[in-house]
């Protein structure tokens, strides 16, 4: 469903604005500006209060050198929650040269990683406005802090999850607030770029040309995708004639073809156990990069290329991984948290199809990777929080709040889940939360309600142990599994906390 900003608020910010009659006034205009946030627990700083984005417009010029700077116009639109004197964006890394508030030129200053914004006059409680910065996006890496452009063999991508959206746009970095996107990318001469959603125009001048992508469902920022690059597109048709189209480096383009032409079918099987696929087009970004990790980014799930090329992965386990990217398309972004000690809800259960999907299609035992996760499972909780309350991340670790206690340990909570309430109850659970929550955020408790609705039990007691307790519970059915000790994590627990 396509947004139209300026001719009604959302249906969720109505309700939110008859809750709250009284309007208040967030930062007096003397106080020295500072970084604000939602109130993320991991994440203090991320997100700002006062407003909620409808949508963002970004407009980027690439040079064809991918450690240089590009030119950027973000512009947003906004409906404010509360009255503002200021408002705050997420912006940590790029000049910024100007910023107006409706037409007005506003003062900003930089506190933290927010953009401190002063519009020439206060803005009201419950009215549109319009925010339009210009600035530099810079592709290379600040000290200890990594994430947003990934530079590539050819060119750029984004990997912003979990807190890197605002090294790149300034934005209102948190996935409670989703937004409609329009990109806008103008490069030179042999470079392709795609973005989330679908093409709209392409304009082509003498030496750059200016592709258009639009999203046609709302998005989280930590999900934007921008591909820069010597790359072809390659189209086809998924079920229900779903456009498919994936990103690849046109020198390789005929060597992934294979791994390419998996995708209709795993969104087909993606679509028997949960439902339709949840958007308005998919595919593969191949990327000639060495990130690490792959990422969900939403339409259009980046991949390192090696992950394909390098015979030291099995086929089952690059299936499996193209599953994981593909489950999250409805577990994560489609639905996305409220708050990052949610992020158990996305991984478990995009392990958790990665895990089913290696069982049916290539005979990988799920019950045997279960009983697994059951054995290291007490030392994943010491090591990284028990799976809904995660510890932060600790200065300088690469895997950030990206721990096993959220993946294999958080598939183990939905394991534990299925053998508590039986099968079809299981399956009745995980098809409502996507229909329920589609195009929406939704939380732990919100899991736990229908959890509960559906299979007509009070599991509070059971869901509390499982995803909150220092220790695992006995697994249901399977009294016999144990869990390794934590040893010497006891020790360790005064510096981790
Ligand atoms: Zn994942």
């Amino acid at each position: 469903m396509p947004f139209t900003p300026r001719t009604h608020a959302p249906r969720r910010l109505k309700a939110a604005l008859l809750a709250s009659a009284v309007t208040v006034c967030l930062v007096a205009a003397s106080a020295p500006p500072a970084p604000l946030g939602v109130g993320d627990r991991l994440f203090p700083h991320l997100g700002n209060p006062g407003y909620d984005v409808a949508s963002y417009d970004l407009a980027l010029t690439y040079s064809g050198e991918n450690d240089k700077p590009l030119a950027a116009v973000t512009t947003i639109d906004a409906w404010t929650t509360a009255r503002l004197d200021r408002l705050n964006l997420d912006f940590a890394r790029g000049k910024v040269r100007s910023v107006e508030v409706d037409g007005e030129p506003a003062a900003y200053a930089t506190a933290g990683e927010d953009l401190v914004i002063t519009p020439a006059k206060p803005l009201s409680a419950r009215q549109w406005t319009r925010i339009v910065v210009r600035h530099t996006s810079d592709p290379m890496a600040g000290k200890g802090r990594e994430g947003g452009w990934v530079r590539t063999a050819d060119g750029l991508a984004l990997a912003n999850q979990a807190d890197a959206g605002h090294l790149v746009f300034p934005c209102n970095d948190h996935p409670s607030d989703k937004a409609m996107f329009t990109f806008r990318v103008t490069a030179p001469e042999g470079y392709t770029a795609v973005a989330n959603g679908l093409p709209s125009d392409v304009e082509r001048a003498a030496a750059a040309t200016t592709w258009t992508y639009r999203t046609h469902h709302p998005m989280a920022t930590e999900l934007a995708q921008i591909s820069i690059g010597r790359s072809t597109v390659v189209h086809r048709t998924g079920p229900r004639g779903l456009p498919v189209r994936d990103v690849v480096p046109t020198a390789h383009r005929e060597r992934l073809e294979p791994w390419l032409a998996k995708t209709p079918g795993q969104i087909a099987w993606m679509a028997r156990k949960v439902g339709p696929y949840p958007f308005e087009t998919y595919g593969v970004l191949m990327a000639d990069a060495s990130t690490g990790f792959e990422l969900e980014t939403q339409t259009l799930s980046l991949f390192e290329r090696d992950l394909f090329t390098d015979p030291a992965f099995p086929a089952w386990y690059v299936d499996s991984i193209m599953v994981h990217e593909l489950a999250h398309q409805w577990f994560g972004n489609s639905v996305t948290p409220r708050d990052w000690s949610d992020l158990w809800l996305n991984e478990g259960h995009a392990t958790w199809y990665e895990a089913l999907y290696a069982q049916e299609k290539a005979g990988r035992s799920l019950e045997a990777r279960m009983k697994a996760a059951y054995r290291a499972s007490d030392r994943w909780r010491a090591a990284g929080g028990p799976p809904a309350e995660p510890k932060a991340a600790e200065a300088g670790d690469r895997l950030g709040i990206f721990r096993p206690n959220v993946y294999d340990g958080a598939a183990l909570v939905l394991y534990a889940l299925r053998q508590e309430i039986g099968r079809r109850a299981f399956e009745r659970l995980e098809r409502a939360w996507v229909s329920r929550h589609k195009d929406a955020t939704a939380g732990t408790a919100d899991f736990v309600r229908l959890a509960g609705e559906i299979s007509g039990r009070d599991l509070t007691g059971f869901f509390r142990g499982w995803l909150y307790g220092e220790k695992t519970p006995p697994m249901p059915g399977h009294p016999d599994w144990t869990s390794d000790a934590a040893a010497g994590t006891a020790r360790k627990q005064p510096t981790e906390k």
